[in-house]
């Protein structure tokens, strides 16, 4: 605990303020952040990470309850607001989920859990659908009409049926713009730009069950200084860890953080 009686407040800013030749912002600044050490915040659900994972599950469990959600630097930033191909799915009535599904297994090497790729190829329509309803604006073709939409749909590497829904070459971001605004509109969900997850606290560290997660400490980078959240739910959408190569299309945030914060919160990691 730092010290919060207002004398020992003044006196130590009594230091700083002759220190720093009166330079009076600079103390207002400091002044600030001491009176804000230690805030707690408190959800029912923790969502770290704000790219297209994280902001869609806020704006799914946000109809239960408080949900706070957080991101490193801008809430835009992450490897969603780059993606540019698209998203895969079957619509195409020539196609078929069992064809994506083995697409998948064959790009994958066979390495894929079978269930999660059948999971994924079986819900990605509905998923996608979901997207076009919050407002996605993925390309259409020219003789579509409102009443019986039909998707423009490429073909990637690896897919053996045109089955990708694109915006543009952008779909990234459009994706991510569409969600943030929903998002920035919804009235249970807070975003705290700019706040790194440090670690997770898990129920021992306050003589609980070591298995339990009840929070985050996290790092205000504008006022440099730890904050914690308390939680009933913590959710981990804090993408990839392409950033431990040294050349890579994705953003400074991909640093495998949240991979780290489970394994030191005891979970197994596999690749
Ligand atoms: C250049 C590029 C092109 C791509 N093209 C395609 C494509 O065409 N089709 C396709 O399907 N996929 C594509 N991908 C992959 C796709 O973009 C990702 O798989 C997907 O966007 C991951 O989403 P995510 O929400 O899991 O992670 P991200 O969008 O990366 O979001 C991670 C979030 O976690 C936050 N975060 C991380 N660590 C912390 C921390 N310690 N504290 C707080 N917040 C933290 C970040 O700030 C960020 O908000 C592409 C990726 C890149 C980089």
């Amino acid at each position: 605990m730092l010290p919060c009686h207002f004398t020992d407040i003044i006196h130590t800013f009594g230091k700083i303020f002759l220190k720093r030749n009166l330079d009076c912002t600079r103390l207002d600044w400091e002044f600030d952040c001491f009176m804000n050490t230690n805030r707690e915040h408190q959800c029912d659900v923790l969502v770290i990470g704000s790219g297209a994972a994280g902001l869609s599950l806020a704006l799914r469990v946000a109809k239960k309850g408080k949900v706070i959600v957080l991101s490193k630097g801008p809430r835009s930033e992450g490897a969603t607001y780059y993606a540019q191909g698209g998203i895969a799915a079957v619509f195409d009535e020539s196609d078929s989920i069992e064809s994506h599904i083995q697409d998948t297994q064959i790009a994958g090497a066979g390495l894929c859990e079978e269930e999660a790729v059948e999971f994924i190829a079986k819900n990605a329509k509905k998923c996608v659908q979901w997207l076009i309803d919050g407002g996605v604006p993925f390309d259409r073709e020219e003789d579509d009409s409102d009443d019986d939409p039909k998707y423009h749909l490429t073909r990637e590497g690896g897919h053996s049926h045109r089955r990708i829904l694109h915006a543009a070459d952008a779909t990234g971001m459009a994706m991510q713009t569409s969600l943030q605004d929903n998002v920035h509109n919804h009235p249970n969900i807070t975003i705290l730009e700019r706040h790194n997850a440090l670690d997770l606290i898990c129920e021992d560290k306050i003589g609980g069950n070591q298995d339990k997660v009840v929070g985050a400490y996290i790092w205000n980078r504008q006022q440099e200084h730890v904050e914690t959240v308390r939680a009933k739910f913590v959710v981990l959408a804090t993408g990839g860890a392409s950033k431990v190569y040294q050349y890579t299309s994705n953003p400074d945030v991909s640093s495998g953080d949240g991979i780290a914060m489970a394994w030191r919160a005891g979970c197994r990691v596999a690749t």
